[in-house]
């Protein structure tokens, strides 16, 4: 059997799985593991190895400890990278900026240019860039992919991928949207055609990627034609940490009048805010239970990510014309029913019927939650993006 490595690599994490390209979306993969804190006084390496749990407490300096030391334990179970046959290296990169819209090999003037991106994902294509370097430099005789999460979004029309900004100053600083968790939109979209018994290219679909990010996408024959993260993927829908769509104008207020500095409003708005700013926390498990116990703020938080979503939905059904289906997906949309539910609450006029029993079933595979009768289908698809990416970095390496 072959298997692919993938790795998405963090500012302090790494995490990675090896697995079957050709398994079924719902199968373990052969290994999961995470690297935790590198950096830090101490740091956690935490691995699942055919179900069971090998984890590592210890000072890990930097990226290539952490996987080095990964790769010792998984050698001491007998499924290190070279005593398993690997055929591909996939790397999750952030940001693929204009120049990339499909995976693409890894080779030195690859990783130069994802380094180029940087400036547009100065968060994420850091790490990603590091991961790189330090798995080419380990598994040097494998080929390295990287699959970017902007990719599936690269060839949407102008009108949604452009801002009405100045389009000069746009042009010289790649300004528009670029959109992200593409690899999950497409992955989780090209289920839906054969769950409807419909040839892809006929099919017009929302899906609704709901984790701790958050974002939606309309996609038309299998082409996304909008999305709601921007340049960056602060934009859109309320999600666990970051507020999705604000207005500009309160950047400049924040900074002018209430005097915090640039990087104090981007710690603001990406780690301080959305559901966690609103409530206290980011999970909806625990926002749930504040809800039943009667918390306000919980309860206001939770109305405005809903009322967020809703306008969404509501925009993209314009944008497709039609709607054959509406997709959820991720931590949130795949287990929180009652997300589901009140995100499409009332909406019957517009074809829409969620079946409240179905929709109440555990997540388990892909499945119908809407009526027979719902002339709009509603689908919850689990993403599996490591199962997508190793799937293309496979293919591009044959
Ligand atoms: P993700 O980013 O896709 O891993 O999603 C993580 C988020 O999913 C968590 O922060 C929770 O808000 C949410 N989540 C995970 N499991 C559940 C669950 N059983 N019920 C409700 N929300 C969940």
């Amino acid at each position: 059997m072959t298997y692919a490595l993938v790795l998405n690599s963090g500012s302090s994490s790494i995490k990675f799985q090896l697995l079957d390209p050709s398994a079924d979306a719902n199968a373990e993969p052969l290994v999961s593991g995470l690297v935790e804190q590198i950096g830090e006084p101490v740091g956690v390496i935490a691995i699942k190895i055919r179900g069971e749990k090998v984890t590592v407490e210890e000072p890990i300096p930097n990226h290539s400890v952490g996987l080095e030391r990964s790769f010792e334990i998984l050698h001491e179970h007998g499924v290190g990278p070279h005593d398993v046959d690997v055929s591909a290296v996939g790397h999750r990169v952030v940001h693929g900026g204009k120049v990339f819209s499909a995976p693409e090999i890894i080779n030195d003037q690859v990783v130069e240019m994802i380094r180029d991106i940087i400036p547009l994902a100065p968060l994420h294509n850091p790490a990603n860039v590091d991961g790189i370097e330090v798995a080419r430099e380990m598994l040097p005789d494998i080929p390295h992919v990287a699959v970017f999460d902007t990719g599936f979004f690269a060839d949407m029309p102008p009108a949604a991928a452009l801002y009405a900004i100045n389009a000069e100053v746009a042009l010289e600083n790649g300004i528009r949207r670029y959109g992200f968790h593409g690899t999950s939109h497409e992955f989780v979209s090209q289920q839906v055609p054969p769950l409807l018994g419909k040839d892809p290219k006929d099919v017009h679909q929302i899906t609704l990627h709901l984790g701790n990010g958050a974002s939606c996408a309309a996609i038309r024959g299998g082409q996304a034609v909008d999305t709601s993260m921007g340049m960056t993927p602060l934009a859109g829908l309320v999600m666990g940490t970051r507020s999705g769509d604000i207005d500009p104008g309160i950047i400049f207020h924040l900074y002018r009048t209430a005097g915090l500095s640039i990087d104090e409003i981007d710690v603001l708005l990406n780690r301080k805010s959305g559901v966690k700013g609103l409530s206290g926390v980011n999970d909806f498990r625990a926002l749930h239970e504040m809800i039943e116990d009667g918390d306000t703020d919980a309860w206001s938080a939770y109305n405005i990510y809903i009322h967020q979503l809703r306008r969404y939905i509501g925009s993209y059904m314009i944008v497709l014309g039609h709607v054959d289906a509406i997709t959820f997906t991720a931590g949130v949309g795949e287990n929180a029913k009652f997300v589901r539910e009140d995100a499409l609450a009332g909406l019957e006029m517009y074809g829409i019927r969620i079946d409240k029993e179905r929709n109440a079933l555990p997540n388990d595979g892909a499945r119908e939650i809407s009526t027979d009768d719902s002339k709009v289908k509603v689908f919850v698809v689990p993403t599996n993006e490591e199962l997508a990416i190793a799937q293309k970095a496979t293919e591009l390496s044959k």
